[in-house]
């Protein structure tokens, strides 16, 4: 079963006031659009795609409501070693490999709790892992084809 919008937007409610922030029509439209996208957007992408449904918003409001979502849980920022970003609304855990040839993400998936990483980091060091994020990077399907 998929999750309804009427659902999303109570989660996004629920999220956004358990962080002290408020819900606004725009965060519940960049919400939507990264809950959808599995493209793994960047914040000029996310801006472009919401907005057709809201008019008027600013790409400085799209970051904004980007930070406020990522730091809600509800989305994954992916920061790269060139500096970039993109946004990922997925909830399941995954990696991520990026293409070298066409810049694109492809989600990887893993079972995390299969624990290959969190077990690498043993005993004496006395770190508890809790999250990690790996950039992979290589050639897709497409780019390797070609
Ligand atoms: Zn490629
Ligand atoms: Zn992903």
């Amino acid at each position: 079963m998929t999750t309804s919008q009427q659902d999303r937007d109570q989660i996004l409610r629920d999220a956004l006031a358990s962080r002290g922030h408020r819900y606004t029509e725009q965060r519940a439209a960049v919400f939507h659009f990264l809950a959808v996208s599995r493209s793994h957007p960047t914040a000029e992408d996310v801006f472009v795609g919401v907005r057709e449904d809201v008019p008027g918003i600013s790409l400085a409001t799209v970051y904004k409501s980007l930070e406020a979502i990522v730091g809600c849980g509800l989305a994954h920022k992916l920061s790269f070693g060139d500096g970039s970003a993109r946004y990922d609304g997925n909830p399941d855990p995954h990696y991520h490999a990026r293409c070298v040839g066409c810049d694109q993400i492809v989600d990887i998936h893993v079972d995390p709790r299969r624990g290959a990483l969190e077990s690498m980091v043993p005993g004496p060091t006395g770190f508890r892992v809790t999250d990690y994020h790996i950039e992979l990077t290589g050639y897709c399907a497409d780019c390797s084809s070609g």
